[in-house]
């Protein structure tokens, strides 16, 4: 109570004091102030208490409002010096705005970045800019914005091309480098330096203060009462639910509150939770403290007094006012910049600016947000300052990041944070690398915070717990200032830059050099580890240093001089680190094929090694740019190169190589899976760049400069293989003496793996600098290779390319010269296949597969050429030359002892009888062997005439071995192996290199005889090639025949399985036969006579053709359909449903007192039944439901785990398709019908219904008298005796067995109880209607469907939904039954009072407010209560045709009423036919009009009439052939299962009207007639007619869901300034489109939640109970996401209709290419939500996957 009280007590104590206060005197006594700040502190101190922070409840609105007339009015008045609205509105007319926009993103708000134009990718435009400027031509990206940041139009550094919109784009004219303050007096410029000095200082003050009682000299406030906050502060640490739980406790707050404060507390960084004296605050604090302290460090709480928070309230409210006015004017921004540089009497790095930084981390959210975005505003803004700033930013950046590192909060609140504004730039961040050492700067600060090292000095990483993540996480973001500065690469070099980068690039190789080495492992034998080593932080060092690593490289390779330095550098620390590079490791000397070589004695497998040499790493990226700049050619004398030591540079990474090849083999198998894990990362596209592609690069280059034969060796010995080959009989098998199988499997791995590794070395030319290729070769290289395997989405291609720091792969530039795209269908994605004639391009070895790659592509690859019908042999493909500096590289290709191992690899093939050779070794041997006979031919072919081809490998290969002497050469032995039977797969291709023999035999004789022409060779190959394609021809033939044989045999085997299993097939005869054979057996008889389904002369079945039996598909055993027999059911699906509905604001009915007898014609409410037409016997289905109700109980108990489905609401799924049902409905046969000759007219009809009606009121009032009608009593069952035949006290019998009665009640309870949301309760007089209802709903849909889908009215629903409909219909004419029979017979008084006049029943209905096709249903199904009590021969089918013709006119009027009268443009010709209905249609219409007078609308044409009617009846004539074809089992006629112009005779035909609809009037006038002037008369329609609107006018159009826009990012734009609705103006976090109707929602968020039934639910579950009666779909706008809900606990995530360019969703908007939408897709949704399927796809989504069914789906 006291909160309310001061709230309304204090403005008005105030008032008396503020009215008299004028900002206009206050600014002038400062004018003439002496000590300004004094004045303006003393006016501060008065006031600020007195506006600000008042009770417990604040008031933000009123608090403005005396905040701006009474503190900054008078600032603005001293500012301008004149009225502020004058002043600042010529300062704005003065300005000359820059070019910069500087728009400040939104959370959520689309940004956009050129692929193409933008420096990097954090250069963005918002999207006025992006739309008015060049680049929405471009390629580009579209992202959310986090929140911060702000658009880049206007900086020329930013856009290569592009930099301005139309709207930013400069005024030439303008000379824009002029000093903004030279529109400026100098008055107004003291004035306003004055001023901003007064107030920034005071905000920076007040800020930075911490003192929670106390004030700053000077704002001391006059009076101060014991009136203080309790302050709770956020933290990262603990979660809401903590603080909620906290909260209540310890401030005695509701659930909501406490909600509430949290929220604040997240959004603002502090909210105070109390308001009282001392005492009650410090109370309050103890508890939180006391509460939160357990796990953690307690959530941080104080009790400041209430003037201080009033005045850092002001505070913040003054930095926001400084932001505003320096909007007005760049000059007033200038000042604002100076004033907060100005150094303050502290000296260095003390300005204001300076001040708030530093004390950044002590700040809360809300004010670090509030000063950052004001520092953006201005100092980012202004071209002069921002370079001041970003100086300051610098000198104090190794203290800001030691406070953000120790800080708690969020990189997006810390004001490191502005590094990407600042090092972004070019220029400022060049300037900052020369003026301030930023990039040593960086790196030492990075070295400074991982002090983890081993002995050595390397990293050495604790466990990697949460918190060490944590930490390490908050370190790395000093890597990403790093990439910030290094990410353009500079065009020119100054020699200060080229110093200070050369300083930069020593710390970096400080901080490479602790990483060499790190993390060494040692195989382990024997036991398995017990502890898998830390391996996780290591990597994310690696990969996150990656991008950094290669732009080193690239601004080495942009200047020479720096190229040469940082490679004698890099050298320098490299053999540093390989100081003891010999240390205690025993040299020894290699011999073998004649060759010698001294090394050391090392095994991977028993000593120390690491997978982390960056230092090596490093190196080899610049000795390849070396090459490629051709500095080493040009500069060789500046270059250490004879300092370097082959054998010591490839010694690590061929060490990591052999490790890798070991752990394939298996050895490292007890290292456990940290190991694997690494090994996986060093190939990993994330990594593999500056890991194991520069391990080969090193390799590379130490071959180059080595003997062949010495470097070969130096691999055999690595690899623990020196011994088997360099034997002397090594060609006889090397494992006679090695028994140990596992020892014989590892080294063949390890061989397969050396020979790969040799293909590699010498193959891997696609570097540019190491092959003579350019860079976009490479990446084709890439893309083929990717796509050899199969075809590829785009992104699917992006993850397995590297990207740069741009984020770029440059794909782009090359997909299309290599692939053809292939679109994406109604599901699926857009696929790029390879072009054909890059096939031959296929390296089976390319260094980038994996094995399991590897393989795929192998087998794609065959297939291939078989499908070609080519051979299919793999041979290497053609590759570039090396450049100069590896150029010597091939000779390993031809060296003695590559010679000598492939010689023994294929002896031992020979020889296969003694196993240990595999076919990989063999392959890989083929393949080296190819790779050399190319290289030779290249050779011979670009020889000219002076230069010897020194390369001769046909010479090597035929001459026999050496050693032992007499072993056949390796050509002799190719021979033998091209007839080996075992050698089948590798056929070809040795075939392919004995061709390439002879072809080089033929070259070298020609080359050597004379220069001939080259004809000789190709023709030989020629006549080969034609004989090898005969021969496939022959086989090919030969396949086909076989195949054809094969066919035979098969369709002769069918045959017989059909004669053997007759009975089988005849069921499934017999049930098409249910559908569709009667119309084919039973039209000729009845052709003359057209098919009538409803009235005596309907076509009715004989009893054979009634007979249907049917199969369970639980036990499989027939079952014929009887109404005495064992029940059959279909498993169904009830669920109430919107979709039809016209009127989505209606509330949801009062499930209590609902009385649904009426169905409205917005169709709001409807209850579906769909079913997926599995049948069974009631009983089976009822063991198979309790069975599963016993599983999931025994489920719930032991693993509390959730179901698709809910067991306790009698949901199931089917057992044989899974699909989501909650009742079963039972199948009942046609009820038998005997047709007596004469059947009384309508008139005769009605009368006597009507006294049978008045018959039973009589008998109901007799029963139970009432005495409030005692009066009334004048109508007695004497006066109104029965008419003959009609016998009240007759009780039919039932004549359903007891299965099929207890099957009735289920499913009748079912849809009672799901349409309604109530208890079950069969008793219940409702249950009965809801029946009719779902029956005459789910009609009306299916109806609606097929018109939607443009399909024929029957013959097009699949089978199920027949059987579905058929159960339906005939159930609802067999529900009375199980009622009870008064019940029923009421319904259906009450029902006929709509349309006939009963005095009896009160509040019947207007006929404008009944849904005719309901009405309809209702009547027809509520009738056989009243037959069954009468026995004078009345037939039921006479019945439903009057009962049809009686609604079908009501319909009639009733459209006449609600037709909108439209203009007409043409009346269109009608034939003579026509002429008549218009004719009557228009009398009718008058008559009407002489009913209503002048409210009925002027309508002249009959034309028009006659086309409303006929237009607007439709649907229902169509719903009620649909119905009395499934109750009454009338096939249907041809004409109807055809869409087509006969549409309307042949339906009038098929429902027994005459096809001039007006005729059942006229024919009928004596009995409608005065019916008519009766449903005239009724109040309702005099209303409706003056409101048109509230009108439905028929036919009803289908609903659809939402436009959608074409441009997915309109939508993020919509969704970016949607607020939450609850919690006042806050951006929304999940904005959330509900697609049915269009509204906007603030998903998965405590501030939307609801209660729902007792439950909180959020914000989209509460939308679908009003929106979608359960059911609701939705677009996640951030995510890009559908969402499927059904209830409270069923949902599931379906792909967006928004597509990019290749074809693909962006689920998570991750990728970033621009969407639009796909209106197939869409259509597709649309579908499934208008047969009513979402319930079930989500069914099927959460059985597929069942991490869905765990998700909170009520929360969002
Ligand atoms: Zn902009
Ligand atoms: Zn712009
Ligand atoms: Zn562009
Ligand atoms: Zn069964
Ligand atoms: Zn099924
Ligand atoms: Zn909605
Ligand atoms: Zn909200």
């Amino acid at each position: 109570m006291a909160a309310a009280e001061t709230d309304r007590e204090v403005p008005s104590a105030l008032c008396s004091e503020f009215l008299n206060f004028s900002a206009k005197d206050t600014a002038a006594k400062w004018l003439q102030a002496i000590d300004l700040p004094k004045e303006v502190y003393q006016h501060l101190a008065r006031y600020v208490p007195k506006i600000y922070c008042l009770g417990p409840n604040l008031n933000p609105q009123s608090e403005d409002l005396l905040a701006q007339l009474l503190l900054q009015a008078p600032l603005e008045w001293y500012l301008c010096g004149e009225e502020p609205s004058l002043g600042l509105a010529k300062l704005e007319q003065s300005n000359q705005p820059s070019q910069l926009c500087g728009h400040v993103f939104k959370v959520g708000e689309p940004t956009y970045s050129c692929r193409e134009c933008a420096a990097d990718p954090t250069c963005v435009l918002c999207m006025q800019c992006f739309l008015g400027s060049v680049h929405k031509e471009h390629r580009y990206r579209m992202t959310t914005s986090g929140g911060g940041g702000f658009c880049d139009c206007g900086d020329t550094e930013a856009w290569k091309k592009g930099p301005y919109c139309q709207k930013h784009e400069p005024n030439i004219s303008d000379s824009s480098q002029e000093d903004p303050l030279a529109n400026l007096s100098a008055d107004m410029i003291a004035r306003t330096y004055n001023i901003f000095s007064i107030i920034l200082k005071y905000a920076v003050d007040m800020l930075t203060w911490d003192k929670e009682d106390e004030l700053p000299q000077g704002l001391e406030p006059p009076e101060r009462g014991d009136t203080y906050y309790c302050m709770l502060f956020n933290d990262e640490v603990h979660t809401y639910e903590q603080v909620i739980y906290t909260l209540q406790k310890a401030v005695n707050c509701t659930q909501k509150e406490a909600v509430s404060f949290a929220t604040t507390v997240d959004r603002d960084g502090r909210k105070s939770v109390r308001y009282g004296d001392f005492q009650f605050c410090e109370q309050a604090k103890s508890v939180i403290v006391r509460n939160t302290s357990r796990q953690t460090k307690p959530l941080r709480v104080q009790v400041m007094h209430s003037s201080v928070v009033a005045h850092q309230c002001f505070a913040l409210k003054a930095l926001n006012w400084l932001g505003q006015i320096i909007r007005y004017s760049d000059a007033l921004r200038r000042i604002l910049c100076q004033v907060g540089l100005q150094k303050g009497p502290e000296g260095e790095n003390s300005s204001l600016v300076d001040t708030l930084m530093l004390c950044d981390s002590k700040m809360w959210k809300g004010a670090r947000n509030i000063y950052h975005q004001l520092f953006m505003s201005s100092l980012l803004m202004d071209l002069k300052y921002k370079k001041q700033f970003a100086i300051q930013f610098a000198k104090n950046y190794e203290r800001l990041q030691s406070d953000y590192v120790k800080d708690d909060h969020d990189r997006e609140f810390s004001i490191t944070d502005l590094s990407v504004q600042i090092f972004t730039v070019p220029s400022l961040a060049r300037m900052l690398i020369t003026e301030e050492n930023l990039m040593t700067t960086i790196i030492r600060t990075f070295l400074d915070h991982l002090r983890h090292r081993d002995l050595q000095g390397r990293f050495q990483f604790e466990r990697y717990t949460a918190q060490q993540a944590f930490k390490f996480r908050r370190v790395q973001s000093l890597i990403g200032d790093l990439k910030y500065v290094l990410i353009s690469c500079p065009t020119e070099w100054t020699d200060k830059l080229r110093e200070k980068f050369l300083e930069g690039l020593d710390a970096f190789l400080e901080l490479l050099k602790c990483m060499q080495g790190m993390d060494p492992v040692v195989r382990q034998v024997g036991q398995h580890i017990e502890m898998e080593p830390e391996w996780e932080a290591a990597f994310t060092l690696q990969m996150k240093l990656t991008h950094i690593i290669s732009m080193m490289q690239e601004w080495c390779a942009s200047d020479e001089r720096v190229l040469i330095e940082a490679y004698k550098k890099c050298l320098t620390a490299l053999t540093h680190c390989h100081s003891g590079f010999t240390d205690g490791e025993q040299p020894i000397t290699l011999s073998m094929c004649g060759h010698s070589v001294d090394t050391i004695r090392y095994c991977v497998s028993q000593e120390k090694v690491s997978i982390h040499l960056p230092v090596s790493r490093l190196l080899a990226g610049l000795h390849v740019l070396l090459s490629k700049t051709e500095v080493a050619y040009r500069f060789p004398e500046q270059l250490p190169l004879s300092e370097l030591s082959p054998p010591m540079l490839i010694e690590h990474p061929l060490r990591c190589l052999v490790l890798c090849a070991q752990v394939h083999a298996g050895m490292w198998r007890r290292n456990g899976f940290s190991l694997v894990n690494q090994i996986y990362y060093y190939h990993n596209v994330k990594c593999r760049v500056e890991m194991f592609d520069k391990d080969l690069m090193m390799l590379q280059a130490g071959a180059s400069m080595m003997d062949p034969n010495h470097f070969l060796m130096i691999v055999l010995s690595r690899f623990e293989l020196f011994h088997i080959f360099s034997s002397a009989d090594c060609r006889k098998r090397y494992n006679r003496e090695n028994a140990n199988k596992d020892v014989v499997q590892q080294n063949s791995t390890l061989i397969e793996e050396m020979l790969h590794l040799i293909i590699m070395v010498v193959g891997e030319r696609f570097a540019p600098g190491i092959g003579q290729v350019e860079n976009c070769d490479e990446l084709k290289r890439e893309i083929v290779h990717q796509l050899c395997i199969r075809p590829m989405a785009h992104s699917e291609l992006v993850k397995a390319l590297p990207e740069n720091e741009n984020k770029e792969t440059g794909m782009e530039r090359v997909i299309d010269s290599v692939a053809l795209f292939k679109k994406p269908g109604v599901t699926g994605r857009g696929l790029y296949e390879l072009r054909p004639e890059c096939a031959k391009q296929f390296n089976l070895y390319f260094h980038h597969y994996s094995r399991a790659d590897q393989s795929k592509a192998e087998e794609a690859q065959r297939k291939l050429k078989r499908q070609n019908g080519e051979d299919s042999a793999l041979p290497p493909p053609v590759l570039p030359p090396f450049c100069q500096l590896f150029a010597s590289l091939v000779n390993i290709l031809q060296c003695d002892v590559l010679l000598g191992m492939l010689g023994a690899v294929l002896q031992w093939a020979v020889e296969p009888s003694g196993g240990h050779w595999s076919e990989s070794m063999l392959q890989r041997v083929l393949h080296l062997i190819g790779m050399a006979l190319l290289e030779e031919q290249q050779q011979l072919e670009s020889n000219s005439e002076d230069n010897e081809v020194t390369f001769n490998f046909t010479l090597k290969i035929s001459r026999p071995g050496e050693a032992p002497s007499n072993t056949p050469s390796i050509l002799a032995l190719l021979e033998t192996l091209q007839n080996a039977p075992h050698l089948e797969v590798h056929k070809d291709m040795i075939r392919w290199i004995l061709k390439m023999v002879v072809s080089i035999k033929t070259m070298r004789e020609r080359t050597a005889a004379a220069p001939s022409p080259e004809g000789a060779g190709h023709c030989q190959e020629q006549t080969v090639r034609d004989k090898d394609k005969a021969e496939r021809k022959r086989k090919a033939e030969m396949a086909r025949l076989r195949r054809e044989k094969i066919m035979a045999q098969m369709s002769e085997m069918q045959r017989h399985f059909i004669n053997e299993n007759k009975e089988l097939f005849q069921q499934s005869l017999e049930e098409l036969d249910a559908s569709t054979s009667a119309s084919q057996e039973h039209s000729p008889s009845s052709w003359d006579s057209a098919l009538v389904c409803v009235g005596p002369r309907r076509w009715r079945a004989g009893g054979s053709e009634r007979r249907q039996v049917v199969t369970c598909i639980l036990c499989q055993e027939e079952q014929e359909i009887r109404p005495d027999g064992r029940a059959m059911v279909l498993a169904a699906f009830v669920q109430r449903s919107t979709v039809m509905s016209k009127n989505r604001r209606r509330p949801p009915h009062n499930p209590e007192s609902y009385d649904p007898l009426f169905m409205h014609p917005d169709l709001s409410f409807g209850t579906h039944t769909g079913s997926c037409g599995h049948i069974m016997h009631s009983h089976c289905w009822q063991r198979y439901f309790e069975a599963v109700q016993a599983k999931e109980q025994r489920r719930q108990q032991r693993l509390r785990v959730h179901t698709s489905y809910d067991v306790e609401n009698g949901e199931f799924l089917c057992p044989l398709c899974e699909c989501l049902s909650n009742t079963v409905i039972p199948l009942l046969p046609l009820t038998k019908t005997s047709c007596s000759s004469e059947q009384p007219g309508l008139s005769l009809w009605l009368n006597t219904t009507s006294q049978q009606i008045k018959a039973l009121h009589s008998a109901q009032r007799k029963a139970k008298p009432t005495n409030a009608a005692a009066t009334s009593e004048i109508l007695t069952v004497e006066e109104y005796p029965p008419p003959e035949g009609f016998r009240l006290d007759h009780m039919p019998l039932n004549p359903y067995s007891s299965s099929i009665k207890e099957m009735l009640t289920t499913f009748g309870t079912a849809t009672y109880k799901v349409g309604l949301k109530v208890h079950p309760n069969e008793q219940d007089p409702r249950v009965p209607i809801m029946c009719w209802g779902s029956c005459a709903y789910t009609i009306q849909s299916i109806e609606r469907l097929l018109v939607d889908e443009e399909k024929p009215l029957f013959g097009s629903l699949p089978c199920r939904q027949d059987d579905c409909l058929r159960s339906l219909a005939r159930f609802g004419s067999a529900c009375w039954s199980v009622s009870s029979l008064s019940t029923v017979q009421s319904h259906f008084v009450r029902l006929l009072s709509a349309l006939v006049p009963d005095p009896q029943v009160e509040n019947s209905p207007c006929i404008v407010d009944v849904d005719m096709f309901h009405l309809l249903v209702s009547l027809v199904l509520s009738y056989p209560a009243l037959h069954c009590q009468d026995s004078s021969g009345l037939s039921v089918d006479a019945a439903q045709l009057h009962l049809l013709h009686l609604v079908t006119v009501a319909h009639v009027v009733q459209i006449l009423l609600s037709s909108v009268p439209v203009e007409l443009t043409m009346e269109q010709e009608s034939g003579e036919v026509e002429r008549e209905e218009e004719e009557s249609v228009g009398l009718l219409y008058n008559t009407l009009k002489t009913h209503l007078g002048s409210s009925l609308r002027e309508v002249s044409s009959g034309w028009h009439l006659w086309r409303c009617v006929k237009t607007g009846i439709l649907p229902f004539l169509r719903g009620a052939a649909l119905f009395f074809h499934h109750l009454n089992g009338v096939p249907a006629p041809p004409e109807l299962q055809a869409l087509g112009a006969g549409e309307w005779e042949a339906l009038c035909a098929y429902l027994c009207l005459p096809s001039n609809l007006l005729q059942l009037y006229y024919n009928h006038k004596e009995v409608l007639e005065p019916l008519l002037q009766w449903w005239c008369s009724h109040p309702v329609v005099h209303q409706c007619l003056q409101t048109p609107k509230t009108l439905i006018s028929y036919p009803r159009e289908s609903n659809r869901l939402i436009e959608l826009p074409e441009d997915y990012s309109a939508l993020i734009n919509q969704a970016s300034s949607f607020t939450c609705p609850k919690s006042g103006g806050d951006k929304s976090r999940a904005p959330t489109l509900c697609l049915v109707c269009g509204t906007m929602l603030c998903s998965q968020s405590y501030c939307c939640q609801t209660e729902l039934e007792g439950e909180d639910v959020g914000a989209c579950t509460a939308h679908t109970f009003a929106c979608g009666a359960g059911v609701g779909i939705f677009l996640r706008v951030r995510e890009s996401q559908v969402l499927f809900l059904a209830g409270k606990t069923k949902g599931c995530f379906y792909a967006p209709p928004y597509l990019d360019d290749y074809g693909e969703t962006d689920q998570g908007l991750r990728r970033g290419n621009p969407l639009h939408l796909c209106r197939e897709r869409y259509r597709k949704i649309q579908k499934l939500w208008r047969q009513h399927s979402i319930t079930e796809e989500i069914g099927h989504a959460q059985e597929a996957n069942q991490t869905l069914v765990g998700i909170d789906w009520q929360h969002l």
